[in-house]
This record gives structure tokens, sequence and C-alpha cells, in this order.
């Protein structure tokens, strides 16, 4: 069990942003700024590719309204929508959740450490590409 059902069930307080059948949102406890929110989907599911179309939909179709809510009341200037599965991808808590991440032009009172992004592409091959591509869209499709 992870601590994010303990906060689901109430075992552990949080500070509830959003709360529907399926979905909870809260402020995350460790902010990488002010106004870093958490949405989880209340199914218990480690990584995003293990969760329901149900739970999907339910998170996809609140996800801009608390984006919407973070801008709004912080007046931040941008913001990450992140999420992460898999130690390797820096998960830490194995049960689904999207973290949004307010970013403010100044990097002073508002932010921690805050989110470093290293974007260093690879090159592109277009033939292995086409191949690639061709085997993900046929796995989609089978899926
Ligand atoms: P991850 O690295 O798994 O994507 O992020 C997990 C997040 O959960 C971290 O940002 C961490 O601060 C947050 N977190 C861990 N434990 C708690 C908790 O007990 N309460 C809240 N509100 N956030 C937590």
């Amino acid at each position: 069990m992870t601590i994010f059902r303990k906060i689901i069930d109430g075992e552990i307080p949080c500070h509830r942003v959003y709360e529907d059948e399926r979905v909870l949102a809260f402020l995350d406890v460790n902010p990488l700024s002010r106004g870093h929110v958490l949405v989880i989907p209340k199914e218990e599911a480690a990584t995003l590719d293990a969760l329901s179309d149900a739970s999907s939909e339910a998170i996809g179709r609140v996800l801009p309204r608390l984006c919407r809510a973070v801008v709004r009341v912080t007046g931040c200037r941008a913001y990450n929508v992140l999420q992460n599965n898999g130690a390797d991808a820096h998960q830490a808590v194995f049960h689904v959740h999207f973290h949004i991440i307010p970013r403010y032009a100044d990097q002073g009172s508002e932010t921690g450490g805050g989110l470093g992004i290293a974007w260093r592409s690879m090159g592109f091959d277009h033939g292995a590409g086409a191949a690639l591509a061709e085997r993900l869209a046929t796995a989609a499709a089978e899926d």
C-alpha cells in the first residue's frame, strides 16, 4: 500500500484541492514551487499504462480545469504537467499521479529547487523511425 492510498482513505491528511468519485487532487507536501498540485486516481495502479480507461477519462476530464485553477490562483507564467513512471523516471510513489508544477519568472520566493529538465535529443533516422512508428501503431491498435 502506498502513502497515496492512505491519503485517499483519509488515514493521512492532505490539503485537498478537488475530489470526485474517481479522482483526488491535493497540494504536494514537498512542492517544487508554490501551488504544486498532485492529481491522482482513486484506483490503485502503479503506473499510467496500468490505469483503466474509466480512471484515465476521469483524470483527463478534470486535469485542464485544475491547471486553470492553478494558473488563476497562483498567477504563474507557465506550468509543467509531469507524470513519472518507474524508478528510472524519478517515480517515488508507486500510485499513478500527475504533477502540476507552476513556473514563475522569479525563481526566488515562489520556487524551491525547481524542476530541472535536461532536454537533449538524440539523432533521428527516418527509416528506423517509420518502422518504429508502424510497430507502435499496431501495438496501440491491438491493445
Ligand atoms: P514522484 O517522484 O513519485 O513523481 O512524486 C511523488 C510526489 O509525492 C513527490 O513530489 C512528493 O513530495 C509527494 N509526496 C510524497 N509523500 C507525500 C505525502 O504524504 N503527502 C503529500 N501531499 N505529498 C507527498
